[in-house]
This record gives C-alpha cells, sequence and structure tokens, in this order.
C-alpha cells in the first residue's frame, strides 16, 4: 500500500493573518475549499469530547453549504430543504454549522420569559421571579450562542408543542412544560427525514414557524411561546415524497449530489479520515479559519438587517418569477431575503442583480406545481363548460319566451 500523497504540512495560519487576507465570508469559503490538509498522527484509545467536523472542511457542496450559511445570516429566509440521496454530508453539514452559530440575545429563565412579555401583557405574564427581577432592573436576558435543537422522528405531539406538568405551580405559565418548539425559539431546528414525519406534527411545526409563535390549550389553561427559528430539514427522496405544500413552506431548496470530480471525492475520503483518527487535531488545523468564518457571520447577521434592496433590482425579478408561472409569494421573499443574507456575507449594503442571480435557485426551484398548473387548467376547463352551458340556458330561455309570444 502506498502512503496517501499529502501536501507537507504548511505552518496553520495565524488568526491575523486569516483577518487580513480575507475579506468576505464568501472568500474565506472558497478559500478553505482548495486548502490541503497536513498529515495528522493517529490519536490511539483517546477518549475525546465530541467535536463537530469543521463545517469549512466539507469538500465541494457549494450550494448546501452556502444555503446554511445565508440561514444563520437571515433568519427571514424561511427555512432550508436538503434534497438528497444518503451519505451527501447533510447531516454533517447541519451539526458543523455547531461552531459558527452567532449569539441572540435570550431569557435566562426556565420559562422562556421576556421583557417583551411584560410589555405586551404586563406584569402577570411573566413568571414570579422573573416579575420580581424586571421590577429590580436585572435584565432577564443574556447573551447566548443560537443552539441546534434537533427533532427526533419518534417526538410525540406532546414533546413538540408541550404539556401539561401537574406538579408545577398555580402559575399559568409555570403548568405547561415547554415543548420542543418553544426550546427552538431564536435556534436552529433540524429534521432529518422530515418526509417520515407524522403529518399531525408537521402541521404544528410549520405553523408556528410561520406564525413565530403558537399557544397550547390544555382545559382552561394555555400559553402561548415564542417559535421564532429556522427550520432545517433533511430527505432522501427514494424514501418517500415530501407533501406539496410542505415543500412550498421551506424558504431555500438545495438538491444535494454525490461529489462527480474524483480529486474531490479523495479529498473528502483524506479529511474524513483524518477526522477519524484525530478529530481534536484535525479541527485544529481549521480552527482559525472557522472562527473567522464566525465572526464574519456575526457582523453579517448585524449587516443584513441595512441591507437595501432597490426597486430596479426587485422589478426584473418580479416579472420572472411571473414569468415561471410562481404563484407563491414565498418565491420572491425568499428569494430577495436570501439575497439579501449574500449582500451582507459579501460585506455590502445593497442587493445587485449578481446576489439574486448567485441564490435564485435555491429560492426558485421546485416552486412550479404540477398539481396547481394541472387545476388550474381543469379550472379553466370547468369555467368554460359552466360559460356554455349558462349561455344555453339563457337561448332556451330566450326561446321560450318567443314561443310564448
Ligand atoms: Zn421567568
Amino acid at each position: 500500500m502506498t502512503e496517501p500523497d499529502i501536501t507537507p504540512s504548511e505552518p496553520v495560519e495565524s488568526k491575523e493573518r486569516v483577518a487580513h487576507s480575507i475579506r468576505t465570508l464568501r472568500e474565506l469559503v472558497d478559500y478553505v475549499a482548495g486548502k490541503s490538509l497536513p498529515s495528522l498522527t493517529p490519536e490511539e484509545g483517546r477518549v475525546t469530547e465530541s467535536q463537530p467536523f469543521p463545517y469549512l472542511a466539507i469538500v465541494g457542496q457549494h450550494e448546501m453549504k452556502l444555503a446554511l450559511l445565508l440561514g444563520l445570516i437571515n433568519p427571514n429566509i424561511g427555512g432550508i430543504l436538503l434534497i438528497g440521496p444518503r451519505g451527501t454530508a447533510k447531516t454533517t453539514a447541519v451539526r458543523s454549522l455547531l461552531n459558527l452559530l452567532p449569539l441572540v440575545d435570550r431569557s435566562n429563565c426556565p420559562y422562556g420569559c421576556l421583557p417583551e412579555d411584560i410589555e405586551a401583557g404586563g406584569i402577570d405574564a411573566v413568571c414570579p421571579d422573573c416579575a420580581k427581577k424586571y421590577g429590580e432592573g436585572i435584565s432577564l436576558t443574556l447573551p447566548d450562542p443560537v443552539r441546534l435543537i434537533e427533532l427526533p422522528l419518534n417526538a410525540r405531539l406532546e414533546d413538540v408543542v408541550g404539556g401539561i406538568d401537574e406538579r408545577a405551580a398555580l402559575h399559568e405559565r409555570m403548568r405547561i412544560r415547554r415543548g420542543i418548539l418553544a426550546q427552538a425559539d431564536r435556534n436552529l431546528l433540524y429534521i432529518d427525514e422530515i418526509n417520515l414525519l407524522g403529518d399531525e406534527i408537521m402541521d404544528s411545526i410549520l405553523d408556528a414557524a410561520a406564525q413565530g409563535n403558537y399557544t397550547v390549550r390544555r382545559g382552561p389553561i394555555s400559553a402561548t411561546y415564542r417559535a421564532r427559528f429556522v427550520l432545517i430539514g433533511s430527505m432522501n427522496p427514494e424514501e418517500g415524497k415530501l407533501r406539496p405544500q410542505i415543500l412550498d413552506r421551506f424558504g431555500l431548496r438545495v438538491i444535494v449530489h454525490g461529489l462527480e470530480n474524483i480529486a474531490d471525492r479523495l479529498e473528502a475520503y483524506r479529511r474524513v479520515q483524518a477526522y477519524l483518527a484525530n478529530p481534536r487535531q484535525m479541527v485544529g488545523q481549521f480552527s482559525g479559519e472557522m472562527e473567522a468564518a464566525a465572526s464574519e457571520i456575526q457582523a453579517a447577521r448585524e449587516r443584513v438587517r441595512k441591507v437595501a434592496l432597490p426597486d430596479r433590482v426587485a422589478n426584473p425579478a418580479i416579472a420572472l418569477v411571473q414569468k415561471m408561472g410562481i404563484d407563491s409569494l414565498r418565491a420572491e421573499i425568499t428569494w430577495f431575503e436570501s439575497a439579501r443574507a449574500y449582500a451582507a456575507a459579501d460585506g455590502r449594503e445593497e442587493v445587485t442583480a449578481e446576489d439574486l442571480q448567485m441564490v435564485a435557485p435555491m429560492a426558485l426551484r421546485l416552486r412550479r406545481s404540477n398539481f396547481m398548473t394541472e387545476y388550474l387548467k381543469g379550472q379553466m376547463g370547468e369555467e368554460k363548460e359552466l360559460k356554455s352551458l349558462l349561455n344555453g340556458l339563457d337561448r332556451r330561455r330566450n326561446a321560450r319566451k318567443k314561443s310564448k309570444k
């Protein structure tokens, strides 16, 4: 067996160097794609804490990596669906986001109380502890990284929306156990094999995602929870279709293919082997770039609020959506929001036609529903039929009128 020909180890670049030579997140992603790994010493039989595979070390899959990063930068893109066969790094990519997740302000109370709750519903809208803190001027939130919440396929509806806690105190907010959806607030909610999830659970997730909150009712008790999350689903189409109305609810849709290029496949193999042999060292070799990417994402997330979409750029895009025969308004919402994220990732505050072009396939594919096209065609036929029947009725009536005379 010949030794794999790995380029002799270059010194790992210092953070300063990375920060200076790389201007934007986009450049950073491309830069790391061409990085070759120095050789690693296997770490024999050592128990290591779980370290996710470095996101930037995933070979190829440019569109998938871009879509997930856009989701971190702008939660308004409305979710991401990854469609592809097994073994195409879909789950790896999602879990690898862990070290790139930005910070958000989050409630530091187990019941999720927020100052907005008090502003909207008065002091009784929060738990007694938080009411006291609020009165004393103590903050109810802390900066905290976005989390990756995975929904297990065997989750019950009660786990998803929450259940009633008989042992808890009488305060209404405390009697209902927060479900996975409430825990997913301001986080990423990942569902692998989403096409196998039960309809009832899927509908409750999509409704919460669309509204940004949901209400649980148990007899006389009810509680409303915030659920502003970025939904990420992955599926293998060989294992079952996704209902068309569910497909439409996802902003970006990425078709994930296996790597086609032989050199890419070999590089992917080597990186996975290196990771398995010595995760800590392998992760360390990408840590400079990962830290640079994480701070770029945080900056882009703040910048995206200021990114403008000029009419002259938006109008031709809407015309194109119409020309494609796409009815769903979600098409342009997603398209524009992801283009804004793309511009923010490039350090700009205005969307260009090129930004729209870069994200168009992800935002627009699988939007045209065969069902709707056929349905409308059929409907048109029905309308025509109805009209001619009514005309016939008119003629007969006129004929009767004439015969009476
Ligand atoms: Zn509280």
